[in-house]
């Protein structure tokens, strides 16, 4: 892939006021890739990552002891990780409250590092419109015997389709096995509505190719098949947020990429947390400009 020359200058690092302990620690063992480091990658890339991840409720994959150790899904707080990160108290289905994290900026970013913290996961909606969601996310997963030529076909269909519905989608690796295909919203159509549009949707991909796609979350039913996971698109649900690092071999994260670059790519953990400044530069590149932007609704299904 060749990255072209940023349109603006790269952003500077933020100053970051949080202290991150045990810089040394090594949280990807096998890539020798520490504490600190981690926290600094994400420091750098909080310009580029924070239009998409601040100010939506988030979880957390944490791996306090690195990765391959113990690690744990957080979705909420009791206000121990500090200033820098915040609450937002949520009405459950059940109608108690819970308080769910979010973050504004670098610091909030560094903080949650700090706290053992390797991936970031976000709602679909901002804590201002917190029942319009502003982002729709169809998570493709392949069945494990599948090659990543079949899911960039799948993306490129899904795109297609979404296409003819007058929807503009964008391409994300997730960092792991498969792709996510993105469709920005302006925040109208509350939960139940866009949960409906995805489920019917996927289904609607299902019947048209069943030899390729499912939209059934049972493993067996995979077989050879892709997954059409529309189930991020429900309230409360997450899905990993862009630039995100990935608790997995290698210190992969979750990239963004054009329509274009993905027929060209080879697998979804072609970046990783050492490629901070590429990461940067590609995203002010042309390529990328307008990545993740459409002002658009539901259609009629
Ligand atoms: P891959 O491309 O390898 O599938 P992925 O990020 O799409 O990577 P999935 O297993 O498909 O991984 O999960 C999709 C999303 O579901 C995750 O990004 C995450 O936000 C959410 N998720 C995964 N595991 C959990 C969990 N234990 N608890 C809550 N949400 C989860
Ligand atoms: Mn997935
Ligand atoms: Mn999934």
């Amino acid at each position: 892939v060749v990255a072209e020359k940023p349109a603006a200058a790269a952003p500077e690092t933020p100053d970051i006021h949080v202290k991150v302990s045990s810089r040394e620690r090594l949280i990807f063992p096998d890539s020798d890739v520490s504490k600190g480091d981690l926290a600094d990658y994400y420091a750098a890339v909080s310009p580029i990552m924070l239009p998409w991840a601040a100010n939506r409720p988030i979880s957390l994959v944490r791996c306090p002891q690195g990765r391959g150790k113990r690690c744990f899904f957080q979705k909420h707080d009791a206000g121990v990780f500090g200033e820098h990160v915040h609450q937002v108290p949520i009405l459950e289905k059940d109608g108690s409250t819970e308080n769910y994290i979010y973050v504004q900026d670098a610091d909030g970013l560094v903080m949650c590092v700090q706290m053992g913290t390797i991936e970031f996961h976000g709602w679909g909606s901002s804590v201002a419109t917190l029942e319009q969601p502003d982002r729709m996310v169809f998570d493709l997963d392949p069945d494990e015997e599948l090659d990543f030529a079949v899911v960039k076909k799948a993306a490129e269909d899904l795109k297609e389709h979404l296409a003819e519905m007058g929807l503009v989608s964008f391409p994300m690796l997730s960092g792991g096995k498969g792709v996510h295909v993105v469709v920005p919203l302006q925040p109208e159509a509350e939960w139940p509505a866009v949960k409906d549009f995805a489920d019917r949707f996927a289904r609607a991909m299902e019947a048209a190719e069943p030899a390729r796609f499912v939209a059934n979350m049972s493993k067996a039913k995979r077989k050879g098949r892709i997954f059409i996971d529309y189930l991020r698109n429900q309230r409360g649900s997450t899905a990993v947020l862009p630039y995100s690092a990935r608790a997995r071999s290698g210190a992969p994260v979750a990239a963004p990429v054009s329509w274009s670059e993905l027929r060209e790519i080879e697998n979804a953990h072609r970046w990783g947390v050492r490629d901070a400044a590429e990461l940067i530069e590609r995203a002010n590149s042309r390529e990328l400009a307008g990545w993740g932007f459409a002002a658009q609704v539901l259609p009629d299904l």
